[in-house]
């Protein structure tokens, strides 16, 4: 009788409108993958593509008992597909990566190699970013350096979801119910044995970013709402600060009433100061509304993704 294979490996890929990408990542995926001679999943999140994507997904998960497919109902971000993909990966360790080729698949074989070392959390740091617009990059540098320099937990600088972790940490992360995830966080605040691998981000193979200037922004709130509350105090700082400031201000006045006689009449620097007054009260509840936002998105307890069809699921691997 044959002996279904152990699957040892799970690779997770999200993909949003990855037409002309999907074919070439599985291909090198493939290569990559076989080349460990030991039982592997590549799971596809299909995070709700307009385009042909689900259809060349389907196909190749016919051909290859390797690969499974899942399709949201929608899209649901970038960081909800890669928390399906942990959700419903089998590996004893699980590798995420894009789909755009941009993190080179040889070097998961870096990552397994420390995984084989005892390490917990194998994450990929970029060295190079080949191929980006230089607002990305640098909005990206001061992001990393900014998140850092706001939070407690040690989150490392220039480092994507490009990683490996091992069954526990992929277990530990499935037990933290929030929404709005910023992944590569909650992989540092669950701890472990961490340890970096250097890598050249190259250029996308084909095909758009899928993060325009919207969703960067999202991804950033996240992060920063989820690991600091230091938004919130600069707000009491700040309010702390001019209310000082206009105490002074309030003494100024009095004492020129009471020993100069001379007040003067600007209606310019009155109509300045309130604007400026309103600004800063609008930003402070903006920064406010974006914590309750988050806290009415846990509240109402909804599920963070729905699947529509799982596709290569049910398929036993022999060999
Ligand atoms: N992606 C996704 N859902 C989204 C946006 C992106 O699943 O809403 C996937 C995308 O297909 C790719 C990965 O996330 O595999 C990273 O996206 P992309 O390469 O466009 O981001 P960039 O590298 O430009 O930051
Ligand atoms: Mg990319």
């Amino acid at each position: 009788m044959m002996k279904a294979t152990e699957i040892i490996y799970s690779v997770v890929v999200p993909v949003y409108n990855e037409e002309l990408v999907i074919n070439e990542c599985y291909k090198r995926l493939k290569k990559v993958m076989d080349s460990t001679k030991e039982g592997y999943e590549i799971i596809f999140i299909n995070d709700g593509s307009k385009d042909n994507t689900l259809e060349i997904g389907g196909n190749i998960s016919n051909l290859d008992p390797n690969i499974k497919v899942i399709n949201f109902s929608r899209n649901f971000g970038h960081q909800v597909a890669v928390t399906a993909g942990m959700d419903n990966a089998c590996g004893k360790a699980i590798a995420i990566i894009d789909a755009d080729l941009q993190d080179p698949p040889e070097v998961i074989l870096d990552m397994i190699k420390k995984w084989k070392e005892g390490f917990d959390v194998v994450y990929g740091k970029r060295l190079k970013r080949k191929g980006e617009t230089l607002f990305k990059k640098v909005t990206s540098k001061a992001f990393y350096r900014i998140l850092k320099s706001m939070t407690t937990v040690d989150i490392p600088v220039d480092t994507g979801d490009f990683r490996l972790i091992d069954r526990k940490v992929c277990d530990a992360l499935k037990q933290l119910p929030e929404r709005n995830r910023y992944v590569r966080g909650l992989v540092s605040w669950v701890g472990f044995k961490q340890v970096a691998v250097e890598y050249n981000r190259e250029e996308r193979f084909a095909g758009e970013t899928k993060y325009p200037l919207k969703k960067m922004i999202k991804f950033a709130s996240d992060g920063i709402t989820a690991f600091s509350y230091k938004p919130l105090k600069f707000a009491t700082y700040l309010g702390v600060g001019m209310s000082m400031l206009s105490f002074i201000s309030i003494l100024i006045v009095i004492y020129q009433k009471l020993f100069t006689g001379s007040t003067t009449a600007g209606w310019a620097s009155l109509v300045a100061i309130s604007l400026f007054f309103n600004g800063l009260i609008l930003t402070m509840l903006g920064i406010i509304g974006e914590y309750i936002g988050r806290i009415y998105d846990e509240a109402k307890g909804r599920p963070q993704y729905i699947i529509s069809e799982k596709i290569g699921f049910d398929k036993v691997i022999n060999h």
